[in-house]
């Protein structure tokens, strides 16, 4: 198996609702924001080279939404899914699978494509996984995470016949998914969230997805204000964030601007920062 990190792009968001009840004194050291209170953050998936298989995990953004959409998200950076793919070799066509740990925009945007003949699925070739818990709950949404589930990135992959749902009981924090790899299933942040866990060179490494979005959110009390139950995403960061210190694991972090993968410690405040370095370094 080889793992390639492949960066979608930069975003912005306020601060404020990526920290939660933090204050910002304490968010600014590690991520500090410009003038609007808006802070940097990557769109970090990855590329899993393994067998026959190329599974991309998550897809960022994506490029179909309208000026007004984008000019709350401040996309900067020259980073993109097909420009780095290419880098990487590879084409959209390439890809055989699409494994997406939820369905926020900023997730989900990627998978499907804008063109003259309407919405499609942007890999061609893929089967798009998330799981039928997740599936509904992104499909009938709440008032609160409406704005993050939109219609045109999500139905085109049902209509367009490549959906299949990973077997995701309620209640079981870590599943094994037919891509031949495991994942945990969290529920604090919105209904069913997966993160992939691979085998790769001797080490575990943890898709952490938004369960812990950059090295800033790593103390326990550190929840995203966006988040929908955020007790729940305390006790799930407290269990997994304490196997991942003991075991040693390698956090693969979608959103930290600067870090890619960070391992842990455990400290007696509970789980702190050990070493921070690129996937393949
Ligand atoms: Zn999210």
């Amino acid at each position: 198996m080889k793992l390639h990190t492949l960066n979608t792009g930069y975003f912005k968001l306020d601060g404020g609702a990526m920290f939660g009840v933090v204050p910002k004194q304490l968010w600014q050291r590690t991520n500090p924001a410009d003038d609007n209170n808006l802070c940097t953050w990557a769109m970090r998936s990855l590329l899993i080279e393994d067998g026959d298989r190329l599974i991309l995990v998550d897809t960022g953004i994506g490029n179909k939404q309208d000026d007004k959409f984008f000019s709350h998200y401040h996309l900067h950076g020259t980073d993109s899914l097909d420009g780095n793919l290419k880098a990487l070799g590879f084409q959209r066509s390439d890809i055989t699978d699409v494994f997406l740990t939820h369905m926020h925009f900023d997730h989900v945007g990627g998978a499907v494509e804008r063109t003259e003949q309407g919405l499609r699925p942007a890999f061609s070739q893929a089967t798009y996984w998330t799981n039928e818990r997740h599936w509904t709950w992104a499909t009938e949404p709440n008032a609160r995470e409406k704005a993050s589930f939109l219609a045109e990135n999500i139905l085109p992959l049902q209509e367009s016949g490549q959906l299949a749902f990973i077997d995701a009981p309620e209640g079981q924090q870590r599943i094994s998914t037919p891509l031949g790899f495991d994942a945990f299933v969290v529920n604090g942040h919105t209904d069913a969230q997966m993160c992939p866990i691979l085998d790769y060179r001797g080490e575990q490494v943890v898709f952490m997805a938004d369960l812990l979005p950059s090295v800033g959110h790593i103390p326990l009390p550190y929840v995203m204000g966006y988040d929908t139950r955020p007790l729940v995403t305390l006790g799930e960061k407290k269990a997994i964030l304490t196997e991942a210190a003991q075991a040693g694991y390698r956090l693969f972090l979608e959103h930290d601007p600067e870090n890619e993968t960070c391992t842990l410690e455990l400290t007696e405040k509970g789980p702190r920062l050990a070493h921070t370095r690129p996937l393949n370094d």
